[in-house]
Parts: structure tokens; sequence; C-alpha cells
């Protein structure tokens, strides 16, 4: 059976293109017949307000997703659902990282490495440093081979491959806070919840090589047999990446203007290549419905 997630970050308001992300994942999970999870990214415990976790719990509600799997509202999600809960399951794969001795520490600040690589890719520096592993505030980096590919299998288009060195360098795994780094908590967090199938923004898809990658050093091919599907991006008026925000396109606002525009569900059925009128949910889970054959069969 298919089981996919919504994985929004409580660190500022959701905005329209979260929403259509989400409505895009419900309505797939629906017209497979499968399970729908919430999973909440609150690693960064700094920028993670109530406020944000209360706008998302509303959010779901005003666009009709109701998830059958993970937190019912804030209080629960604190209370059971908290990735610094599952600080020790995190810290079990880091230390599984540094016993096979694919990682290494590293010292570097950001503008170090902006000094020495103008793509902003980690130049490798501390590599063959030998830094201490248990050394407090360094950050531990994953040894990505130069030549490698990584490949995973995308909904409808079939093998895609990714030259994980070009696109990542060495990534963080651990950040200098002693935190795991997102690729791990992502990661683990699928995998410990049975997901085969993920939705994410196409700005990820260096991301999904990474975890590839990582499932494959911890030896949990499962996450390799995943099927996963990027889609495109909603861009802000400048040609920029649309970021959480207070604005116009910020869902609390449009919450109180009325129900989900139909233009939302018109965006998503043009993500899938179908000329849906915009009447909602049902209408795109119908419509859907003989475009999942792959998917009823995960
Ligand atoms: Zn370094």
């Amino acid at each position: 059976m298919l089981r996919t997630r919504i994985a929004p970050t409580p660190s500022g308001y959701l905005h329209h293109g979260n929403a259509l992300s989400f409505l895009a994942t419900a309505a797939l999970a629906r017209a497979a017949e499968g399970s729908l999870g919430l999973r909440i990214d609150d690693l960064d415990k700094a920028r993670r307000r109530r406020v944000y976790l209360d706008d998302l719990f509303e959010s779901l509600t005003w666009l009709g997703i109701r998830p059958d799997r993970g937190p019912r509202n804030s209080e629960d999600f604190l209370q059971h659902h908290s990735q610094h809960l599952r600080l020790s399951r995190y810290r079990q794969w880091l230390d599984q990282l540094a016993e096979t001795g694919q990682v290494y520490a590293c010292s570097c600040s950001r503008r170090q490495i902006r000094e020495r690589s103008p793509d902003g890719r980690y130049p490798g520096t501390c590599r063959e440093r030998g830094l201490p592993l248990d050394r407090p505030g360094l950050a531990w980096r994953v040894r990505v081979p130069e030549t490698r590919r990584v490949t995973f299998a995308e909904w409808r288009q079939g093998e895609r491959q990714i030259d994980l060195y070009q696109a990542m360098g060495d990534f963080v795994v651990k950040q200098k806070n002693g935190l795991p780094a997102y690729q791990i908590a992502s990661l683990a967090d699928d995998l410990d919840a049975g997901i085969n199938f993920i939705v994410r923004g196409e700005d990820l898809r260096p991301s999904t090589a990474a975890q590839v990658f990582l499932a494959g050093l911890l030896n949990a091919p499962a996450f390799g047999r995943a099927l996963f599907w990027h889609h495109p991006l909603l861009l802000d008026r400048h040609g920029g990446k649309l970021s959480k925000s207070e604005g116009a396109e910020a869902l609390f606002n449009l919450r109180r203007c009325g129900p989900v525009p139909t233009g939302w569900y018109r965006q998503v059925g043009d993500w899938l290549g179908l000329n849906v009128s915009g009447s909602g949910l049902p209408e795109l889970i119908q419509m859907l419905k003989p475009l999942v054959p792959e998917l009823q069969r995960l």
C-alpha cells in the first residue's frame, strides 16, 4: 500500500506554495487508496513557534486534508511527536556512520567555505585533517566519492541519476550544535514510518539523492526503493522561491477571505497534466485515479 506524508517545518507561516504541495500529496494518497501521514520537522527549535504549529493545523483543516497518521494538534505534537523526542534514534545512525569511517569532523565556518568555494559547495578542507569526532562544536560531514552517481525512481519519469558530489559535495550530517542535520532526521523519520512515496518540491532533488546515498551507507536500502515525485515550484513576483511569509501569500490571511481558491486545484492539475475545473479536492482525486496504478502497486 502507498504510504506517503506531508512534512512541513514550523519555522514560519505557511504560504500558497506549501498548500499546493499538501493538496497534491493528499490527492495522490487518496486516489491510490494509500495512507497519508503528517510529520513535522521541528529540529530547529529556536525557530519553532507555537503560532506556526497552530497555523499548520488550521491550514490543513481549511484545505480539507485529514491525515491518517501523525499528530492531531499542536499539543499532541509537542508531547508525542517532536523530533526532539527522537534524538537517540538519530544519534544511533550518526554513531553507525562514525564507526564505519564514513564521516569526518569539520570546523569551517560558512564564511570560510564561501571564500574557498565560489559555488558554495564544501571544498573538502577538513577531509584529511583528522579532527576528533568527539570534539564539541564541530560539524560532521559525510564523505561523498567524487564520481558518485545516485539513482532513484521518479514517478512517471523512470530512473533519475544525480551527480551527488557535484550537487552537494561532502554534506553535513551533524550540526555544530550537536543536533543531527535535516538529511539524517528526515531520512530516519521517513524510513521508520515505512514511507514508500515522497512528494516534494524540485529544489529538494539534491536532498533526495543525499538521503538515498545515506540510506545505502546505513544499510537501509528500503529508502532507495521508494518512489519520488518532485513537483515544480511556485515563484514569487520577482521570480524567486516563495519563502515562509506573513504577507499576501500567507495562508492565515487567505483563510480569512473564504474557501480555498479554485485556481489552486487547477495549478495542481497542471503539475499532474490534468485539466480540472477547480471544484475541489474530490474532483482532483477522481481525475487522478487512472494515473495512479503504479502507486497502487506499492
Ligand atoms: Zn571543514
